[in-house]
């Protein structure tokens, strides 16, 4: 039988890979965006194909599918710091609203959930690495606080659905993640760098770069994903690299990979910016035997490549 798959956000970066993930696998992919961050460019190459459907909907607003989904990504949201905080309200109604009413497409139709959380639920976090059972430090009124509490609503949400109605949901926890389809004005490091790399611009780093992040390829990600799916594991579960870089030293890898004679910037560091960040996966390895096989070099390489293709 063949399964269908209901992605929000399916016009993303993230979910267009899922798309193709899923229609690669012989799925019909019912993909579902409001272009707020997204772009139908990410999606136009499966327009027409014959198990795609392509439907411009803001899931803040209830969505009543014609056809039944076995499973609902829930992926739409805001997810680089400059586009939360340009969109703080939208943000909210997203992460709380948009999750209720995907809960709700699950619910009714008995199809498994599956949530795109994240490690900002860790918030600036006291613990490092950060396993699933570390419940975080987030400043609820910081201007981060719009994203990191609707993903906390959102898990929140997915629990309780799960315990009140029986859905089979998943929790995947999101560490930051990267590759082709992240777009040049997306605003995250790694986008922000090659692109300015390649133009010769100054590299804009926040702070001193001593903050640092795990960096995972996209490839790597889906596939953890798909896992997940596969699993009957219904608690939060990270998906992230658990190699750690400074924000400097990825800057320094991203000039030396391009051959770029761009100079380093240092630029204010934006208020609670996260001091460090990486991963606790052995839920992920023992749970789903996954883990990230992309090195940052390859994977830069690869999303290097991607960049020069745009203006080729
Ligand atoms: P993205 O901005 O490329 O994708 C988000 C998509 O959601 C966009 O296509 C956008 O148009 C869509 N969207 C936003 N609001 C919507 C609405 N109201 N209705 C319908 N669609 C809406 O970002 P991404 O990196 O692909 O992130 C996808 C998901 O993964 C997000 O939920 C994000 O929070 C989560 N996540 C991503 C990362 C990462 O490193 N990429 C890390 C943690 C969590
Ligand atoms: N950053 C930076 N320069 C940029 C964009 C981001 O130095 O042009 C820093 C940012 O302050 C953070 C890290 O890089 O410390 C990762 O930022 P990103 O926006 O990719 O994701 P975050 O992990 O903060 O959600």
């Amino acid at each position: 039988m063949t399964r269908r798959a209901l992605i929000t956000g399916g016009a993303g970066f993230l979910g267009s890979h899922l798309c193709e993930y899923w229609l690669q696998r012989g799925w019909q992919v019912e993909c579902l965006d409001n272009f707020l961050t997204g772009s139908r460019r990410n999606v136009e190459h499966l327009v027409g194909t014959p198990n795609f459907t392509l439907v411009q909907h803001n899931i803040i607003e209830p969505y009543f599918p014609a056809e039944k989904p076995d499973v609902v990504f829930s992926f739409a949201s805001p997810a680089s710091p400059p586009a939360y905080l340009a969109n703080p309200i939208h943000t909210l109604k997203v992460g709380a609203l948009g999750t209720i009413n995907a809960l709700g497409i699950a619910k009714r139709f008995g199809a498994t959930f599956v949530l795109a959380s994240t490690s900002e639920i860790y918030g600036d976090p006291e613990v490092h690495p950060q396993p699933e059972s570390y419940r975080g430090s987030v400043s609820t009124i910081g201007p981060r606080g719009v994203y990191d509490e609707a993903k906390r609503f959102a898990e929140a949400s997915t629990a309780a659905y799960r315990r009140a109605h029986g859905v089979d949901v998943r929790i995947g926890r999101i560490f930051n993640t990267y590759g082709p389809r992240l777009a040049p004005a997306d605003g995250r490091a790694i986008p922000n760098f090659i692109a300015q790399a390649l133009e010769g611009d100054p590299i804009t780093v926040y702070g001193d770069g001593s903050q640092s992040r795990s960096f995972c390829y996209v490839d790597d990600l889906i596939e953890g994903f798909a896992r997940l799916v596969e699993s009957d594991e219904h608690d939060p579960v990270n998906l992230g690299n658990p190699d750690e870089y400074t924000i400097l030293s990825l800057a320094e890898a991203i000039v030396e990979r391009t051959g770029s004679n761009s100079a380093i910037e240092f630029k204010p560091l934006p208020i609670d910016d996260p001091r460090v960040r990486r991963p606790d996966i052995t839920r992920a390895r023992t749970i789903l035997g996954w883990e990230p096989k992309v090195t940052l070099e390859d994977g830069l390489d690869r999303t290097i490549e991607w960049f020069r293709s745009l203006v080729a």
